[in-house]
């Protein structure tokens, strides 16, 4: 099927069909010149995100669902990152010639897929012809009682992690090096660990943490650890301190890194796309995350498997650099 037989408000309809649940507080969706919302508490978010093809993504290993998927996922990362709540959600998207518009609704499947689980109303957006590649740039509204900034962190406070980093760039990795979630066999590579990894990356699933009322600081790991710790600092105007060997891997994020002599801790340091939270607090525990140092007062060092101190820059430690894994 061509854009040219529906036309553009053909498939705005179409894309209006499957953006049917409706939030708290949506007066009015798509179909007006605005959306309508009311009933936002305490302080309003708004964050927006692109995905160009060849730049973010590649279709011959990406379908139109996943990429929905991930055009809100990684929105709704950067809204629980603020310690907010999801709402609405809009989407332009660019359309290059010849391209399925029964993949533009794929597209719409996979973002509702997702919005439905965390109560967000797709409320808009544009369509637009592009000249070349696939665009898609979401816009996601939430709101906070009280919004967490990277700019909290305190000298003392402990640095968590809400789970294992560099899946989504070994991922990527894998895709790049021609493995498929499907239907790749190896010797060296185990099909369930391929899956779990190239999910990762594909469809990535957004964190929250249960409470923040002991959260000093947080941010969202999009660039990769070092770096976005590096954000962290610059915007406390503090340093960091972490453990290597507290920083927490997947087990199949070993297995493969060693079936491709790899370094895991390249991927989990300077790996990008993990979508899990970095953040501070005080507390000396806390159950949803895992303590992989502290910060102090300036500096920025990890501490290695032998004791030594091994000072890193925002833009990843010397050793650990993998900027070709990322995109
Ligand atoms: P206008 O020309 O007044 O900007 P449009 O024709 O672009 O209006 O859009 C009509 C309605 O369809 C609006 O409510 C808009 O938010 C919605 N819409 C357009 N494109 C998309 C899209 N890609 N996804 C979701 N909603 C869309
Ligand atoms: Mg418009």
């Amino acid at each position: 099927m061509q854009l040219s037989e529906i036309g553009e408000f053909g498939l705005i309809r179409r894309i209006e069909r499957l953006c049917r649940h409706k939030a708290e507080g949506l007066i009015l969706g798509i179909g007006d010149d605005s959306a309508v919302i009311k009933g936002l508490s305490g302080f309003v978010l708004i964050t927006s995100d692109v995905l160009i093809e060849g730049v973010h993504f590649d279709l011959r290993y990406t379908t139109p669902q996943q990429l929905g998927h991930k055009a809100l996922a990684v929105n709704i990362s950067d809204i629980f990152a603020m310690g907010g709540r999801p709402r609405f959600f809009l989407l332009d998207i660019g359309i290059p010639h010849g391209f399925d518009p029964r993949d533009v609704e794929d597209i719409y499947r996979g973002l509702n897929g997702l919005a439905r689980r965390y109560d967000v109303s797709v409320i808009g957006g544009d369509t637009s012809l592009s000249r070349k590649g696939l665009l898609l740039c979401g816009t996601l509204i939430g709101e906070s009682e009280r919004p967490i900034r990277r700019s909290g962190a305190g000298i003392g406070d402990g640095i968590f992690v809400t789970g294992t980093v560099g899946d989504s760039a070994m991922g990527l990795e894998l895709l790049k090096r021609g493995y498929r979630a499907r239907g790749s066999r190896s010797r060296r590579i185990k099909a369930h660990h391929l899956r779990k990894l190239i999910k990762r990356h594909l469809t990535p699933e957004p964190v929250m943490l249960s409470r923040t009322d002991d959260v000093t600081s947080m941010i969202d790991i999009s660039d990769g650890l070092l770096m976005d710790l590096g954000h962290l600092c610059d915007g406390s105007n503090v340093g960091a301190l972490i453990y290597k060997d507290r920083i927490p891997l997947s087990e199949e994020l070993r297995c493969v890194a060693s079936a491709l002599k790899k370094d895991p801790y390249a991927y989990a340091l300077g790996g990008g796309e993990d979508y899990h939270l970095l953040f501070t607090s005080p507390s000396r525990d806390r159950e949803d995350g895992v303590r992989i140092g502290e910060i102090i007062k300036r500096g920025r060092y990890i501490i290695d498997e032998t004791g030594r101190r091994i000072p890193f820059k925002a833009e990843g430690y010397e050793h650990f650099k993998i900027r070709a894994s990322k995109r």
